[in-house]
């Protein structure tokens, strides 16, 4: 099973690969760093799902930070009911949240995922390019997980 390494050094190639082809093609390289930047990272994105990743870890790091600030911002009414509210509080919905995530090579690893990451990210950015390469390493990610 390919790990974080060897999917990033795939998608940077294969991206690299896709960015010279539209460079001789007539796109200009600073129009091409995004799109192959988005491609590398989002073939990373699937193994989200795989309990020691490293994208993992962002994503518990990321819960992690917006329940420590939401406790922050509701400690005083947390805390008047009880000192250890804002504790349980801030545990419980870090372990709740923990198990919400689906069992690795579920759900983030199926065709259903590589559309909706694409969908996800070109209606964030408005950009149908990006969400092109958004949903082409996602995929990337599943055929060498698929073939390896
Ligand atoms: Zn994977």
């Amino acid at each position: 099973m390919p790990g974080f390494r060897a999917h990033l050094i795939i998608a940077a190639l294969v991206g690299a690969v896709i960015c010279v082809a539209l460079y001789y093609l007539g796109s200009s390289p600073s129009s091409l760093f995004l799109p192959f930047t988005v491609f590398a990272l989002s073939s990373l994105v699937p193994d989200v799902d795989s309990p020691t990743s490293k994208p993992r870890h962002a994503v518990r790091l990321l819960i992690l930070g917006v329940l420590i600030s939401i406790t922050f911002l509701i400690y005083p009414t947390l805390a008047s009911v009880s000192v250890f509210l804002p504790f349980i509080f801030l545990i419980g919905f870090f372990l709740v949240l923990d198990q919400l995530i689906p069992p690795h090579r579920g759900v983030f690893h199926s065709i259903i995922a590589v559309i909706f990451w694409g969908i996800i990210l070109f209606a964030a950015t408005g950009n149908a390019i990006i969400g092109v390469f958004a949903a082409a390493g996602y995929g990337l990610h599943l055929l060498i997980d698929f073939a390896f």
